[in-house]
């Protein structure tokens, strides 16, 4: 295979990473090791019908379905939650290394709910009928990222950066054994792919991801159901692990060669040109600001965008209520308290509930010396995160057993004016176990998840449940906090429960 002359070789550091125990280790020198890798990789491309063929695709169109499972978004750490089902079409743009994906409400329907543009330098998600989208953190993207044609787009890439390529050895795996090569993207992302070794195909590919509250985490695509499509083989099937857990199953209902009816929207999908750009969409340390909400009470608005938190000042302590943050972001949070109170230990996080969103902190307030506040059937995820190493300035650091003290239905925490009341307001459809804090003195309740969810959408089953256990604790309040929208009124709150009641009723009619 000609691959041209003149290339310069990728600046890019190789690390070699194998995500499994590689049962062949590799004792070749480097070049020997690239060389091997690059046999491998021309293999796997004949294996699907060659380069030629691949790019004389173009572009394809795919309707699919998916189950997509968010692992961390479960009600329990150890169940995960399935997203609503919806239709997809979707547009893989060979030469553009990109795909471009929408959603339908039904597989008739010509217009997307949302479409979502993939490409190697960034995820944007737009929602139909909007002016407006995003640059999404790509882990928010990563199922599609792993979706089959992937497959063809991964090879590819690997092609591109074939100065960068290493063979790491053979790996048995399911029963199948496994060239293992590494490349890195033009980004540096390093992407193993496992080449079967009787079919030669491109059949799993890994990468390593950051995403708290587990750090570095490896996620795994595996490639089935081979169908030939223009003398080219399509994976029509393709299921995605987080941490060895099931995160996503792709399954094509349709493979055919051209761009598809997302292409008359694409227009609307094109990134803006004031788009932020993934540098600012990512988790990187912001300055904060304080909001005082009363005599030693404050609130932390868009720790992440969209996520607040709340401190509060006892006699000799702070408590931080909510553990969002990050490695870089967390600090930020402690330094922007003590730029408020300076002189008193922050010296425990009250962790709502084990949502990746509402735990991306943890890690790092552990690390702080910070004790947790929450319920008992969270003991052992407060344990996990704390015990698995992230990379720090002084290599890799993992934790001893973490101080948690639990919170079984009520806890009284800390005495005087600042005390705070923590109760557990689950079981909600929500989470079965969510804290709830109530500053008595303050006449203010602090929620999370249970009502003012970011989309400005609260279900009815969890606002519903949570209106049953305020009835039953009957608290004076006056002020609502919550970790998704602007501080409001008790009365905002009751006139929420109303609406829900209503809608809640109108379904059963
Ligand atoms: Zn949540």
């Amino acid at each position: 295979m000609n691959r041209g002359c003149g290339r310069k070789v990728s600046s890019v550091c190789i690390v070699l990473l194998c995500t499994g125990a590689c049962t062949t280790s590799p004792d070749l020198s480097e070049i020997e090791s690239h060389r091997r890798a690059i046999d491998v990789l021309d293999a796997g491309i004949d294996a699907l019908g060659g380069l030629e063929a691949i790019r004389s695709l173009d572009s394809l169109t795919v309707a699919f379905r998916t189950r997509v499972l968010h692992v961390d978004q479960g009600p329990r750490p150890d169940v995960p939650v399935v997203v609503q089902q919806l239709h997809y079409r979707m547009t893989v743009d060979i030469p553009g290394r990109r795909i471009l994906i929408g959603a339908f409400a039904s597989d008739t329907s010509p217009q997307p709910v949302f479409t979502t543009e993939v490409s190697e330098e960034r995820v944007f998600h737009r929602l139909a009928g909007t002016g407006s989208g995003q640059t999404l953190h790509r882990s928010a993207a990563a199922p599609f990222l792993h979706s089959f044609p992937m497959a063809l787009t991964y090879t590819l890439q690997a092609w591109d950066a074939w100065a960068s390529l290493y063979w790491l050895g053979q790996r048995h795996e399911d029963g199948k054994s496994y060239d293992v090569i590494v490349f890195a993207d033009k980004f540096g992302t390093q992407r193993t792919l496992y080449f079967d070794t009787e079919t030669a195909r491109l059949e799993r590919s890994a990468l390593v991801t950051t995403q708290e509250p587990f750090g570095d985490v490896v996620s795994e695509a595996i490639y089935g159901d081979f169908r030939p499509l223009n003398g080219v083989l399509i994976p029509w099937q393709t299921s995605e692990k987080v941490r060895g857990i099931l995160a996503s199953e792709f399954e094509a209902l349709t493979v055919s060669v051209g761009r598809s009816v997302l292409d008359s929207t694409s227009s609307a999908s094109r990134v803006p040109r004031d788009d932020p750009g993934p540098a600012r969409a990512s988790r990187t340390a912001r300055s904060l600001v304080a909001e005082p909400l009363g005599d030693g009470v404050f609130r932390i608005p868009d720790v992440l965008p969209g996520y607040h938190v709340m401190f509060v000042e006892q006699d000799d302590r702070i408590i931080l209520i909510e553990a969002v943050g990050g490695l870089d972001l967390s600090p930020s949070v402690l330094e922007t308290i003590a730029s408020i109170v300076p002189g008193k230990p922050v010296t425990h996080v009250v962790l709502t509930h084990h949502h990746d969103d509402h735990s991306n902190g943890l890690w790092s307030y552990l690390q702080a010396g910070m004790a947790v506040l929450t319920t008992p059937g969270l003991v052992a995820f407060v344990r996990d995160v704390a015990s698995t190493p992230r990379r720090t300035e002084r290599g890799l650091v993992s934790q001893g057993l973490p101080t948690i003290e639990t919170v079984q239905e009520k806890r009284v925490f800390g005495r005087g004016r600042n005390r705070i009341e923590l109760y557990d307001v689950g079981p909600n459809p929500h989470a079965e176990e969510i804290l709830m804090a109530y500053l008595p003195e303050h006449r203010l309740l602090f929620l999370s998840d249970v009502y003012g969810h970011r989309d400005g959408v609260d279900m009815p089953p969890v606002l519903l449940s949570l209106a049953a256990v305020l009835e039953r604790l009957a608290l004076d309040v006056s002020t609502v906090v919550t970790a998704h929208t602007e501080p409001g009124t008790i009365a905002e709150l009751e006139s929420a429960i109303a609406t829900a009641r209503a809608r809640a009723a109108q379904r059963r009619r």
